[in-house]
């Protein structure tokens, strides 16, 4: 069996929205915050399809954006749909909505009605969750429950310098949304700002991350390769994906954190791609009998 390598977190963007983005982020304000001025990257599918190639990778799971206007969110999750269907089983598409558009339930619904795998990169840049944002992300939550999909959250730490897209979030407002969402199986992106550290508490929080797993997107800008150990340690490798953020940083730079992390083989082994490739239900059709063996790349059924 060969190394199944697999890119948990990438970005892609509709090609009207690469050609001008400062005419959508004139109309999102979101999309301002992370995606303004003229150094933009933004990738489409062909761009991914050919980095995946560069570094021997199997599959990424395909992000949009919350948009708050839900028609361009609609059409992002359409684009996305179909660039999974044109990648040939590599890309698994994410539905993404803002939690506070109306009709944001409806739209996660259909677009994972249509095939979507995941529900994300879920994200509200400019504030916490409170128990006024909290009731409309338990809402999404429960789409995902339906659907039996997991939803990917936008996470930050809490403390540290200041970013931009770095969200006013508190441990508290993310303890809430894991206590109230038990059962639906949630990814929180960026190491999930630190909230493996409190697995290790005594009491409430037991069984709380069990059905949490967190990412490694963007971490070379905001932590030491430490902290993929102590995530490992501390939450189990098997809840912990790569992903790159992409087009943000490539895959090498990735690995190379993971070298100076102090993991050993097996727990890189999840990292790089079994832990997602259970989570997303892909598998090596060259380890299955009747797989078809001449593929270079392992399939996604369905
Ligand atoms: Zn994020």
């Amino acid at each position: 069996m060969g190394r199944m390598l697999i890119d948990a977190h990438t970005h892609l963007f509709p090609v009207e929205v690469r050609r001008d983005h400062m005419a959508f982020a004139a109309r999102d304000r979101q999309l301002s915050l992370l995606y303004s001025g003229d150094d933009v990257r933004m990738a489409g599918r062909k761009d991914l399809v050919f980095e995946l190639d560069k570094h021997g990778i199997g599959f990424a799971v395909a992000y949009g954006f919350p948009w708050r206007d839900i028609e361009l969110a609609r059409r992002h999750n359409d684009y996305l749909l179909e660039a999974a269907e044109l990648a040939g089983g590599r890309l698994i598409p994410a539905a993404c909505v803002h939690p506070l558009s109306p009709g944001a339930t409806k739209e996660a619904d259909r677009a994972l009605s249509a095939g979507a795998g995941v529900l994300g990169e879920v994200a509200m840049y400019r504030r916490d969750i409170t128990p006024d944002t909290l009731d409309a992300l338990l809402d999404l939550a429960y789409v995902c429950a339906c659907h039996d999909k997991p939803l990917c959250l936008h996470v930050n730490e809490p403390v540290g310098h200041q970013y931009p897209g770095k969200a006013p979030m508190t441990l508290r407002g993310l303890y809430s949304f894991l206590e109230e969402s038990q059962g639906v199986k949630i990814i929180l992106a960026h190491l999930g700002g630190g909230i493996f550290f409190y697995n290790l508490l005594k009491k409430d929080i037991a069984g709380l991350l069990e059905n949490v797993y967190i990412d490694t997107a963007a971490i070379p800008y905001l932590y030491k390769p430490k902290a993929l150990k102590l995530a490992c340690d501390l939450l189990g490798p098997e809840h912990v994906m790569m992903g790159t953020d992409y087009p943000l940083l490539p895959w090498t730079r990735y690995m190379r954190f993971v070298e100076r992390a102090g993991l050993d083989k097996e727990e890189i082994e999840w990292i790089e791609g079994r832990s997602a490739a259970s989570l997303f239900g892909i598998e090596d059709r060259q380890e299955r009998p009747e797989g078809n063996s001449d593929g270079r790349f392992l399939q996604v059924p369905g």
